[in-house]
């Protein structure tokens, strides 16, 4: 079995005897610590403790394509090794873990459904350390594998259901190309977890850059820990954005990098149909990626105001408003900032300045986000050329899309089958619209739009759909997977998450994953219950 060990622990592995990596190798080249690892930052930020274990923990998915990514042979998962790695991945100790390499949960607060929450922090997530591949450094983290001093009335763990969701709609997320925390895997065990009803638990290990979120820097301003919450920008302006060290102003500097990456990460969501659920601020990252799924929802049918999270009984959430609710989350970030903005500026007048630069910054965000969703939705739209009115086209369909519940995948896909010339070919998009005449009014308006355009049927169609996904984690596909991995049957999820690798192609032999949901579907409820 090969294996390909990054740079930094290739000397550790280079000690091993050839053959199969062991889970004590992988273990060690995750616990590899920085000096300028969030770890690093100390006990005012996480607290150390172990996982609670649960019993015998067994593999229901691994991300190969992650696993490769940071050096780790994907068979480990099933090979020799596989119960150390189940064990490992659960959280479980599979030797002495000394002190000062303990997991670690993070504090921080936040606001949730607009309101002030206080401290909240990794309730049921610890981070195991981090992995380095070619330079880039990735920390690991457990979620669900127990309590921890932030779990309030939590009972640190995460259901099966919710946590495949999660696997699944990481990489899902990777592979469309919208920034994202990953997933390498999934363990399950048949520990009872109480919910609506009892269920079992499950681990997801999670990849990410950072787990920093909104949150973290709310909670030390909250609390009036100003040294520390410089500690904590500092740390993320060093470990991922230097250049804003640049700056008149380094802080600043960070929160344009926060509305620069959460515009885009706006643009995405919006562009594909994605309803986050939960965007409290402690579910919001700073570098700008879809973190913490949970009642996520793909549209099937386009509703504007569609609500996936059942909890949400305000519809504060829904699509429509994402990227509203991003800008206010922006806002309680720069609040929380205010303190280290101006570091350089007389006493005299400080605070009026600080607030106006720091107003300017939050601007760009609408700035930022109003074209680039125009030019997401020209390409969508496959023009080439830009015009006056492509925004006015792009909302008439979704209006039309929105009053005939049309699908949103498969609308914006098969829109790519539309000629220039001649509407006998309309079917597999005008199909999806009850009321045709009103299809047939927009599409009339699309072609006259489309005889602007330089590029010919078949080049636009192939740029449209590599902007287009034909597959996406649809609720019903999820819940197939969900139902069979029940049974201890964990071929559908493999299956499912092959097929979301390629999101872009044409998979003919998964022809039905592409399809409309079928009627059972329309039941399927989400809530922040996970
Ligand atoms: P969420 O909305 O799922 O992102 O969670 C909000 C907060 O509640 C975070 O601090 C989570 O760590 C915590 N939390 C959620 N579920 C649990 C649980 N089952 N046990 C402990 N803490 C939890
Ligand atoms: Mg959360």
């Amino acid at each position: 079995m090969s294996f390909s060990p990054s740079n930094a622990v290739r000397a550790a592995w280079d000690e091993t005897p050839a053959g199969a990596l062991s889970m004590s190798e992988i273990a060690r080249a995750i616990e590899i610590a920085k000096s300028s690892s969030f770890a690093a930052l100390g006990t005012a930020f996480l607290t150390r403790l172990p996982a609670a274990p649960v019993p015998d923990p067994y593999l229901v998915g691994v991300s190969r394509e992650m696993a490769e990514s940071i050096g780790f042979d994907p068979d480990a998962a099933t090979g020799r090794d596989k119960d150390g790695f189940a064990a490992y991945f659960a959280g479980n100790p599979t030797r002495d873990w000394p002190s000062d390499a303990l997991p670690y949960a993070a504090v921080y607060s936040g606001h949730q459904f607009g309101v002030w929450a206080g401290q909240l922090g990794d309730g049921r997530a610890l981070t195991l350390g981090e992995v380095e591949r070619d330079g880039t450094r990735l920390e690991v983290q457990l979620k669900g594998a127990g309590r921890t001093p932030y779990s309030r009335m939590g009972d640190g763990r995460a259901v099966l259901r919710s946590s495949i969701r999660e696997f699944l709609c990481s990489e899902a997320m990777h592979h469309l190309g919208i920034p994202t925390t990953r997933a390498l895997t999934v363990i399950g065990s048949d520990l009872p977890v109480r919910r609506e009803t009892i269920e079992t638990a499950a681990i997801v290990t999670r990849v990410a850059p950072s787990f920093v979120r909104f949150g973290h820097f709310e909670h030390f301003y909250s609390n009036d820990r100003i040294d520390d919450l410089k500690t904590l920008a500092d740390h993320v302006i060093d470990r991922f954005c230097p250049h804003c060290r640049d700056a008149d102003d380094p802080y600043l500097a960070l929160l344009d990098e926060a509305v620069r990456s959460t515009a885009e990460l706006m643009t995405q969501w919006q562009g594909v149909g994605f309803c986050h659920g939960v965007m409290n601020t402690d579910n919001m990252s700073i570098l700008g990626l879809t973190i913490d799924y949970g009642p996520f929802g793909f549209m099937d049918g386009f509703n504007a105001h569609h609500v996936c999270n059942h909890s949400d009984t305000q519809g504060r959430y829904s699509y429509s408003r994402q990227p509203q609710v991003a800008y206010w989350n922006l806002f309680c970030l720069a609040q929380a900032l205010v303190p280290l903005f101006g570091e350089n500026l007389p006493e005299e007048g400080r605070a009026e300045r600080v607030v106006e630069a720091a107003q300017k910054v939050l601007e760009r965000f609408k700035e930022r986000f109003a074209p680039a969703l125009v030019a997401k939705m020209r390409a969508k739209l496959g023009l080439e050329i830009e015009r006056d009115g492509d925004d006015k086209l792009a909302n008439g369909l979704f209006e039309i899309m929105h009053a005939n519940r049309a699908d949103f995948t498969l609308t914006f896909r098969n829109l790519s089958k539309l000629s220039k010339s001649d509407a006998s070919h309309d079917a597999p998009v005008r199909d999806l619209f009850l009321d045709r005449a009103a299809f047939d009014a927009w599409a009339a308006q699309y072609r006259e739009r489309l005889a602007h355009e330089p590029r010919d049927d078949a080049a636009r169609a192939a740029a449209m759909s590599r902007v287009n996904p034909k597959y996406l984690l649809r609720n019903h596909l999820a819940e197939q997977a969900i139902r069979r991995a029940g049974e201890k049957d964990f071929s559908e999820l493999a299956r499912l998450l092959d097929v979301l690798r390629r999101p872009y192609d044409e998979q003919p032999e998964y022809e039905a994953y592409a399809g409309l949901p079928p009627d059972w579907a329309s039941e399927l409820e989400v809530s922040c219950s996970s």
